[in-house]
């Protein structure tokens, strides 16, 4: 690569495989005629693909761009199915998180979309920890794996965050996602996916992935402690799955819609509550005998969810903030400090999260297909965001099938 500070995304994530490369031989039976053609592949990949990607803000365009390819420790993926994340809509309009070379994603052939799942069609140099056939779901961030933070594991919170040249990716975030017939992922961003889940589930595993990352952070026992969720969402959905899942007792799950909450108790909550007739905190209380529960996260995003979760845990217990309001807001921090309450903040889904939700989900410990409501093809991905952001028919989880099988 260069050492040019600036670089065009699509050349930052071409690298190009070397014919003397001797780790790449396996992969060339037969030589390239074209330099794009890929050929000695049991599946024909194509010079060129359909993606859609980021110019204004709100602006998407389906074109037609070339197809990528892995470089060491990368396979080459092709898009099966992918979710729309709530982020995916903040991306297209504001920008942010997404980062790309340093500056906002617009205009810069960028296309967005994490929470996908495909089949693995090309191996760069040096792997074998897939093979060509794969079936895999992803995980967004592998980090740059040079700096202080990944090297702690913690690649989530990459301190080269959007910076592809210092070698960071973060699929959908700061390279290229999967609202695209293809895209590239490193070895260390997937996770197998069983032949008996379907492609539509396997969306789901990033998701679940965030929540149990969640969990995880709280670095508690889980297992028979309470856990509450606030916001039947679809991480606090999953959350509910994964706490279940994971053994905690009561899982408690509390919002406003009656159909997402009666979906958390099919996912495992054993107690609903829904706060337009309840007052939340009064009804932790009930259900646990005065005692609170250990842990709670937070999916609501709510200006007093921090303050009614502080009330809702027991003394030294443990809040989790998976979503944020969008306005700065109070909190009684005097409550907190005297409590020995621990407030985390999550991003992503790190120390390989995915990997362990996707257990639970091939093992059927919950149901993530519940989440799942809105199907579209890759030509209509504008309507599926439109359905994810307007909670069109009361869209949880809106998926795109780009490959019918
Ligand atoms: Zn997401
Ligand atoms: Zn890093």
């Amino acid at each position: 690569m260069s050492g040019s500070p600036v670089m065009h995304p699509q050349t930052t994530q071409t690298t190009a495989l070397s014919d003397d490369d001797p780790a790449s031989e396996s992969m060339m039976k037969s030589p390239t005629t074209s330099g794009r053609e890929y050929r000695g592949n049991e599946y024909p990949i194509p010079a060129t693909m359909k993606a859609w990607v980021l110019g204004d803000p709100e602006e998407l365009a389906l074109v037609e761009k070339p197809v990528p390819q892995p470089g060491p420790a990368e396979v080459l993926v092709r898009v099966d199915a992918i979710a729309v994340c709530a982020t995916d809509i903040e991306i297209i309009r504001h920008g942010l998180p997404a980062m790309v070379d340093g500056g906002l994603p617009f205009n810069r052939g960028f296309t967005p979309g994490h929470e996908y799942m495909g089949t693995v069609v090309r191996l760069g140099p040096s792997v074998d920890e897939f093979e060509i056939g794969d079936r895999i779901a992803v995980e967004v961030h592998a980090g740059c794996g040079r700096c202080q933070r990944c090297r702690e594991g913690m690649y989530t919170a990459c301190l080269n965050y959007g910076y592809p040249r210092k070698g960071h990716r973060a699929n959908g975030f700061s390279t290229d996602g999967g609202f695209a017939e293809y895209a590239v992922n490193s070895v260390n961003t997937m996770v197998h996916v069983p032949d008996d889940m379907t492609d539509e589930e396997a969306t789901l595993v990033v998701t679940a992935g965030t929540a149990m990352y969640g969990l995880d952070v709280m670095a508690g026992i889980i297992a028979g402690e309470g856990v509450v969720v606030i916001g039947p969402g679809p991480i606090g959905l999953m959350g509910v799955g994964v706490a279940k899942a994971l053994g905690a007792q009561p899982v408690i799950l509390s919002g406003t819609r009656d159909r997402r909450l009666e979906i958390g108790r099919r996912l495992g909550a054993d107690e609903i509550v829904n706060v337009t007739r309840e007052e939340p905190v009064a009804a932790v209380e009930r259900i646990t005998r005065g005692k609170g529960v250990q842990y709670v996260l937070e999916c609501s995003g709510a200006p007093n969810a921090v303050d009614e979760a502080a009330r809702m845990v027991n003394r030294g217990g443990r809040i989790c903030l998976a979503a944020f309001p969008a306005n700065p807001v109070p909190v009684d921090l005097a409550y907190l400090v005297r409590n020995n309450i621990y407030v985390f903040g999550i991003r992503g889904e790190g120390r390989s999260a995915t990997h362990r939700a996707a257990a639970l989900m091939a093992q059927k410990r919950f149901d993530a297909k519940l989440i799942h409501t809105h199907t579209f093809p890759l030509t209509e991905v504008p309507t599926a965001i439109r359905y994810a952001r307007e909670r069109i028919e009361d869209a949880i989880k809106v998926v795109v099938k780009i490959r019918e099988k």
